[in-house]
């Protein structure tokens, strides 16, 4: 397994189960100290959440942008937590790069190679998220591009893939992520909150990504989803969050 060091803590240490939590989109100071002071409670080292949104409608909510970033940085530092953030475009990378621990390409930008070749010259940790539609081989020559540069810090996400399959908001294919874990010495996680965009099956999906070996997992959390201007079906609450941790603590006593 490959090993990304981050201002000399390894992240992802061997045979851990890693967990990133947040909000989907970065709305205010007192929502993400919250979410801090949660994360701490719970030994979580890595807090995440957007300020540029790609959201499949320009009407819906595009995300704090430079201020989503300042204030994330300010809570991170404040925590002692790693921030972790999407980036959209090269325009951002400036800012991004100087605030911001590790990046996080998301789906819609899986395929834009420019912005890879970019961040292949970093050295920062990114994540990199699967295409919604992309073969296990198209995300693996992505990392690729990554990997070029000279950046090995590479992890990849399995966030759910497009298939004929319409009950759930994708299908999770947690075959993939282990199969590609075990075999081309990633680290691998996975995001269960947009796999299925139901909170109801978020414990769940976690759990069994922990069991198949999988490196960790990013969730998103919300101290009220219900009001969130993104994505409140599939984040935990604190309490149900909490929860999750007890158990994924449990399991990893056992492994
Ligand atoms: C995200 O994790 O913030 C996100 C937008 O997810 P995705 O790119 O997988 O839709
Ligand atoms: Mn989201």
């Amino acid at each position: 397994m490959n090993k990304i060091y981050l201002k000399d803590t390894l992240l992802f240490q061997e045979n851990d189960f890693n967990i990133i939590a947040g909000p989907c989109a970065i709305e205010n100071e007192e929502y993400l100290v919250k979410t801090a002071e949660l994360l701490v409670k719970n030994g979580v080292k890595m807090i995440r959440g957007g300020a540029f949104k790609l959201r499949t409608s320009p009407f819906s909510f595009q995300g704090m942008g430079k201020e989503g970033i300042l204030l994330l940085s300010k809570v991170a530092r404040d925590y002692n937590l790693f921030s972790v953030t999407e980036i959209t475009s090269v325009k951002d990378l400036d800012l991004i790069e100087k605030y911001i621990d590790i990046m996080l390409i998301g789906t819609r930008n899986m395929h834009n190679y420019e912005l890879l070749k970019e961040l292949g010259n970093l050295d920062k940790p990114i994540i990199l998220k699967r295409g919604m539609a992309a073969t296990v081989k198209e995300w693996l020559l992505a990392a690729e591009y990554l990997a070029q540069g000279g950046n090995e810090k590479i992890i990849l996400c399995e966030r759910g893939i497009r298939t004929f399959e319409t009950c759930l908001r994708n299908t999770f294919d947690l075959a993939s992520a282990v199969y590609v874990s075990q075999n081309y010495g990633y680290n691998v996680i996975t995001d269960p909150s947009h796999a299925t965009g139901d909170r109801n099956l978020v414990e769940k999906m976690t759990l069994a990504s922990l069991v198949a070996g999988i490196q960790g997992a990013m969730i998103e959390i919300h101290p009220e989803p219900e009001k969130a201007l993104s994505d409140g079906e599939q984040m935990l609450n604190f309490e149900q969050f909490e929860e999750l941790m007890k158990k994924v603590k449990g399991l990893k006593m056992q492994k």
